[in-house]
């Protein structure tokens, strides 16, 4: 299996509008008529993002969904991504295979297609680096600079579950049933970033960013592109039952400060109401304060840092 092997085999049957089936230099990046095309590139790596023992269609759902995540924080349809796979000389076919047919899935849940990448093999990790592309209406792409004092802050989904799912690999203790279990690992090693909603969140959306690094963290993004504090009320955070139940007491400060949420934090006029929970308030000043009955609650680590 080379190279030219593998890119034949395995991704030509994915390859969409503008790519020549993977059998040129270059693809055209189709356009779309008053609409802004919206770009976003993210890796995932081996032993730090994902495990080497994850089944390999999960791997490749991941690395498409951490970047359909952005889009979709900034109000964009996904069309199209390109993949960069840096590959241990121990792949097989049939990892290969898994890969590919996690993407395939992806690719029909998301109306996505794959338009070229790169191939190489490597003696360190596996690291899936994925770009990709949407389209918003001009002008209409959500920033994280556009909170304004007054605003309610938002988070959809739930927040941590991933980062339970980690623990659990970690070998951390824990009495959870199986299915508390698998839930948990199942949305560490596939996130489910609400891409459907990111029209919506178009028309109501202030300011907006996806939840990577953690909740605090990433609402302080918007604070600082912002110029405003944001208030988070714990008692507001959604928790899932299983992270409650892995987590116990410390499940609030940990769920807010663990990555990999891929669920969307915007700040949006109050009193909405929608597929989403609202967790606190703009107000001036700045960075981000947790409270949890009136307390304010010291975070020392707001997320996660690679370096
Ligand atoms: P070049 O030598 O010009 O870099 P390659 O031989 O690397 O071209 O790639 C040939 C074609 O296959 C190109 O269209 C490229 O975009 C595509 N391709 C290579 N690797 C991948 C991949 N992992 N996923 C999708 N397309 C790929
Ligand atoms: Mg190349």
């Amino acid at each position: 299996m080379d190279e030219f092997g593998i890119i034949a085999r395995y991704f030509a049957p994915l390859a969409g509008e503008g790519a020549f089936g993977l059998t040129d230099d270059v693809a055209l990046l189709p356009r779309r008529a008053d609409y802004d095309l919206v770009v976003t590139t993210d890796a995932i790596v081996e032993g730090v993002d994902f495990f080497g023992f994850d089944p390999p269609d999960s791997i490749a759902r991941k690395a498409l969904r951490v970047n359909l995540s952005d889009l979709a924080a900034k109000g964009a349809e996904p069309v199209h991504y390109l993949l960069n796979l840096s590959l241990p000389h121990t792949v097989t076919p049939d990892w290969l295979a898994g890969f590919a047919d996690g993407l395939a899935q992806d690719q029909k849940q998301y109306g996505v297609t794959l338009l070229g990448g790169d191939t190489g093999a490597t003696d360190g990790p596996l690291s899936v680096s994925i770009t990709a592309f949407g389209f918003v209406p001009k002008g209409k792409m959500i920033r994280r600079s556009g909170a304004r004092v007054g605003d309610s802050v938002y988070v959809t989904g739930v927040v941590g579950d991933s980062g339970g799912g980690l623990a659990i690999f970690r070998r951390e203790a824990h009495s959870l049933s199986d299915t508390g279990r698998d839930a948990l690992i199942a949305r560490y090693r596939v996130p489910e970033p609400p891409v459907s909603f990111a029209a919506a969140l178009r028309d109501i959306a202030h300011a907006s960013v996806d939840v990577s690094d953690g909740l605090i963290a990433d609402l302080g993004h918007i604070a600082s592109a912002s110029g405003v504090r944001i208030t988070v009320e714990g008692a507001l955070v959604p928790l899932s039952a299983p992270l409650r139940a892995l987590w116990g007491e410390s499940a609030l400060q940990r769920a807010v400060t663990a990555g990999d949420d891929y669920q969307i934090a915007f700040t949006a006029s109050p009193g909405l109401s929608g597929p989403f929970t609202r967790i606190g308030q703009v107000v001036k000043g700045q960075g981000v304060s947790l409270g949890i009955g009136g307390q304010e609650i010291a975070i020392s680590r707001p997320g996660y840092r690679h370096f």
